[in-house]
């Protein structure tokens, strides 16, 4: 056992992730993970059904269905928790169709995403070639406002790979330290906390989320982290979590976040190795 939980796991409902719930948890247990957190792709509410890619999230009708799976699992494996979680989309001014769809769930977190800039999904492999067209810099300060604000929503727990706009390798041109220095102050204060995310090593960037300015921008200003992989097949689970920790490590965080019922508590990171 090493303390350590994975809170960004999928499950094939979002229809670009494989394996079953069981071999994730499997998994898990196979690392000696202390906890694992489900938190699928929440439905895109906000725009009409027939507009909602399968590809891109589970459907509407499937939340009810994820949640007792979830809940299921915690019987089947009482020997670690496994906690309810989802990934939802900020998208500017849909905040209330949003808490609609999060409905009353027992979520023990909810994860805040920018996935979208406008109507563009620019973390989307398909919409890869409309970066030619943008100004960089302009997008980072897009992006990172949509961050702030899916931060100062109150909605969120955690906010998913934090500087996701990097994904394709596309840097920004400008220094971004006032940039990273803004966001980290939003999240310290709307109490809202950042995950260390491994899926960044996975992409062509090639980089942990956030990468190590914006990490330690974020533990200067006192925001606390969980760590990720944000598994769409089992073998992702607890993935390159030794970097994750001297990512970490290199930050100055001393200790992580664990979440229950939308309860943070702090986990001491001294003495753990991976
Ligand atoms: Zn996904
Ligand atoms: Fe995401
Ligand atoms: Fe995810
Ligand atoms: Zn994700």
């Amino acid at each position: 056992m090493n303390r350590l939980a994975d809170y960004h796991i999928h499950t094939p409902r979002c229809g670009h992730a494989s394996g079953t719930m069981e071999q994730y948890v499997e998994q898990a247990l196979s690392l000696g993970l202390a906890e694992i957190g489900f938190s699928d792709h929440l439905f895109l509410y906000w725009l009409p059904r027939e507009k909602r890619e399968a590809r891109l999230a589970m459907p509407e009708e499937q939340l009810p269905e994820y949640v007792e799976s979830v809940l299921r699992l915690r019987e089947r494996y009482p020997q670690i928790p496994i906690r309810l979680g989802i990934e939802a989309d900020y998208i500017a001014g849909r905040e209330d169709d949003l808490r609609m769809a999060l409905g009353d769930y027992p979520w023990d977190y909810v994860y805040g995403s920018v996935h979208f800039i406008g109507e563009w999904g620019f973390d989307d492999p398909k919409h890869v070639d409309r970066y030619a067209n943008e100004d960089i810099d302009a997008l980072y300060r897009r992006y990172f406002e949509l961050v702030k604000r899916g931060a100062a929503s109150g909605i969120f727990d955690v906010m998913a790979h934090l500087d996701l706009v990097k994904k394709f390798g596309h840097r920004a041109k400008a220094d971004p330290t006032p940039l990273y220095r803004e966001v980290a102050a939003a999240l310290a204060q709307a109490g809202v906390a950042v995950e260390v995310s491994t899926a960044g090593l996975r992409k062509p960037v090639g980089e942990i989320y956030p990468g190590p300015d914006l990490l330690a921008e974020c533990a200067r200003q006192g925001v606390p982290v969980s760590m990720a992989s944000d598994s769409h097949s089992p073998g992702e689970v607890g993935k390159d979590y030794d970097r994750a920790l001297a990512a970490l490590a290199a930050a100055g965080y001393r200790e992580v976040a664990r979440f229950q019922g939308r309860r943070r508590t702090a986990i001491s990171l001294d003495g753990i190795v991976m």
